[in-house]
């Protein structure tokens, strides 16, 4: 069984996940924590529960999602996992930063790459990895089919879809991602987004405005 433990972190109300299960080994997804506040209250959370962290792996490498990556891998010895199309986007994180002026950024490398078909494995825990461009190129969900869920990052959200105005962002592709690789899942599937409350697959082909037709 995977324990699935949300955190909301930083101005951005970023969505960072720590999967568990009955081994005790983990994972963290999108470690968006930023003040010192944050990074100790994951930190703590993680010692506190008695879990060995065995990777972080991205979604995508907006600067929301990887705030305290650094700091995760550095805290942990853990290294970072993500699709090669992010490359780019990562090595532009400290330029952004600047842009927004939020202080502090510590630069983040991937040392590994996942694509489509991939799966990542932890403990008893297997993740398959599909690719979902669209919000970001390299974007991609990770599915526990077991447990019938998805973490699907900034791609699909409670009644809405991730933003495509941001660099090599394209609304046509994110919708045929939601479409071809999110919809064909079970509708009793929960999904667990990059921002606001989780969700299920059923409920947002029924009621998603960007995904009526
Ligand atoms: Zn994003």
């Amino acid at each position: 069984m995977v324990n699935v433990r949300s955190f909301v972190f930083s101005p951005f109300s970023e969505n960072t996940y720590v999967l568990s299960d009955e081994t005790g080994e983990a994972v963290v997804i999108d470690p968006g924590c930023y003040t010192q506040a944050e990074k100790e209250e994951l930190r703590n959370y993680i010692q506190s529960s008695g879990l060995t962290v065995k990777a972080i792996l991205l979604t995508h490498a907006h600067l929301d999602h990887v705030f305290g990556a650094a700091y995760v891998a550095r805290t942990f010895g853990v290294e970072i996992y993500m699709h090669p199309l992010e490359k780019p986007i990562l090595a532009d994180f400290e330029t952004r930063c600047k842009l927004w002026n939020i202080p502090g950024c510590e630069p983040v490398e991937a040392q590994h790459y996942l694509e489509e078909g991939d799966i990542f494995s932890f403990g008893n825990t297997v993740l398959s990895i599909v690719h979902v461009p669209g919000h970001a190129p390299g974007h991609v969900a990770f599915i526990c089919e077991p447990e019938r869920w998805v973490v699907s990052g900034d791609c699909l959200f409670y009644r809405s879809i991730g933003r495509t105005d941001l660099p090599m962002g394209d609304y046509d592709t994110l919708i045929r991602s939601i479409r071809t690789k999110l919809f064909p899942l079970p509708d009793d599937y929960t999904v667990y987004a990059g921002h606001m409350q989780p969700t299920t697959i059923g409920e947002e082909k029924k009621l998603n405005p960007f995904l009526q037709s």
